[in-house]
């Protein structure tokens, strides 16, 4: 049996309804980013160069940034947390929970809590978690995980949704009707937005400068589970930080578009504290929890550069591999490019268990390409891949290459095996009994060798122009 990588498996197992659904909601997704970047901008990769710049200059301050922002939003009536790791940030969003009586909250959209689990651990200490974004409660409530950074429910077709909504009795009969689907999700949303006493988002980007927030949404519903509720906390990752109001004009023009193929998002939330007494509704307290779980590390690392990204999925929709195999196969809440680089970085010590994802990748160059903030990622992939290399991780399906490096850094060998590879014309490798050389050879057909001539022509041609 030929050691396939975990990725190949499951883009060999993935049902072709699924395969179906993410590449053509990937390939939509491409188009329209494309078509709507391209009208509007003479020359957008400007643009995502000027971001990449802001980003990158933030990141080599992010100390001070991070202190600023910290003083910003205490002067806005904000009460800011620092949280080491998942852990710490998980205990005090808790404890502010608790504090409080709290045992009831709606949640908008986060990687950030998907990437330390916070709904299962609030869960299991009694807290009623409901996500309220369209795709993570229908997540919830099939007891999946996002597969999409911004679509997380891309893998799912409308029947299947229409199957969950019947068998957890969100409508009493079944109707795959998209409109229909919609409007039974908010009925019940409604309901659970009133009873809810704190609301949990994530943040976009938050401006150094001012402490605002901002909160980029299609669906409205982090503004919804804000209104009724009297505390909110917001779980954001200390790479989130932009240094000026300013600067936030850049991210906004380029996440929608990249994001969704949209110029702006339906809803684009600046919050600038808790509720002041003019206002009629709203939470009367607020909370920043800065979540670091490995960034610092990133950040000291050589793949640096992943920290600018600002979760556009641009990258995702455009990937190859991505398409064929799906988010779940990237076994981590990042999938596609970003998460091959990001989730094996955030993983530290377990490195060695997602050591196998950078080396999912083609290396053909589509992401950096479409990223508004010019990661470099396949320049990241083979650093990563470097490392694995340097600290011995094996990594099935990948051939050993210390032969041909070996070959290849020794002329002499070189020249002896450039000239014997005309042999293997006439060989019948087909027929080797080398069960992984035969599955290979099975899907291509190798080209004639011709070993040798370059150096023959490249020769002649010197002793040509000596003698002419
Ligand atoms: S790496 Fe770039 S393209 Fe991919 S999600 Fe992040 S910002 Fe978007």
């Amino acid at each position: 049996m030929i050691d396939h990588q975990l990725i190949d498996t499951y883009a060999r197992e993935i049902s072709e309804e699924k395969q179906t659904s993410v590449i053509s909601g990937s390939a939509a997704s491409t188009d329209k980013r494309y078509t709507v970047l391209f009208k509007d901008y003479e020359n957008p990769d400007e643009l995502r160069k000027l971001a990449g710049k802001i980003k990158d200059h933030t990141l080599h301050h992010l100390d001070s940034y991070l202190e600023q922002a910290e003083v910003s939003l205490q002067r806005n009536g904000v009460q800011v947390h620092f949280a080491d790791t998942g852990d710490d940030a998980k205990a005090t969003i808790l404890s502010i929970l608790k504090d409080r009586g709290i045992s009831k909250l709606t949640k908008s959209k986060s990687m950030a809590a998907e990437e330390i689990h916070l709904n299962p651990y609030l869960i299991e200490h009694g807290i009623e978690c409901l996500e309220s974004d369209l795709g993570e409660f229908i997540i919830q409530l099939d007891d999946d995980v996002p597969s999409h950074i911004v679509r997380p429910i891309i893998h799912k077709n409308r029947r299947e949704i229409a199957r969950t909504f019947q068998r957890e009795g969100i409508a009493a009969d079944y109707n795959d009707d998209p409109e229909t689907i919609t409007r039974r999700a908010r009925v019940f949303l409604r309901e659970k937005y009133m009873q809810a006493e704190a609301v949990i988002t994530g943040g976009n980007f938050i401006s150094a400068e001012s402490g605002r927030l901002v909160l980029v949404t299609n669906e409205g519903n982090s503004r919804f589970g804000m209104a009724p509720s009297k505390v909110h906390i917001a779980l954001v990752g200390i790479e989130k930080l932009v240094p000026t109001d300013k600067d936030l004009a850049v991210f906004l023009n380029l996440l929608g578009r990249s994001a969704t193929g949209q110029q702006l998002t339906v809803y684009t939330e600046f919050i600038s504290g808790p509720k002041d007494t003019s206002q009629p509704s709203g939470p009367e307290e607020m909370h920043v929890v800065f979540l670091n779980n490995g960034r610092t590390d990133v950040l000291e690392s050589n793949c640096r550069e992943i920290l600018r990204c600002i979760r556009c999925s641009a990258c995702q929709n455009v990937c190859p591999v991505y398409r064929q195999a799906s988010g779940h196969a990237y076994r981590a809440t990042y999938g596609g490019p970003v998460g091959a680089v990001l989730s094996p970085l955030l993983a530290g010590k377990e490195f060695p268990e997602l050591a196998d994802l950078p080396k999912a990748s083609s290396l053909c160059g589509a992401c950096n390409e479409v990223c508004p903030v010019d990661i470099p990622i396949p320049d990241l992939l083979l650093r990563l891949r470097d490392k694995a290399k340097r600290e011995k991780i094996h990594s099935p399906g990948a051939p050993p290459m210390s032969p041909f490096a070996t070959l290849a850094t020794t002329p002499s060998l070189w020249r002896t095996a450039m000239t014997m590879s005309k042999a293997m014309n006439h060989l019948p490798i087909q027929v080797a009994p080398v069960k992984p050389l035969q599955e290979w050879l099975g899907q291509r057909t190798l080209p004639e060798w011709h070993g040798g001539d370059f150096r023959k022509w490249f020769n002649s041609r010197s002793n040509k122009s000596k003698q002419s």
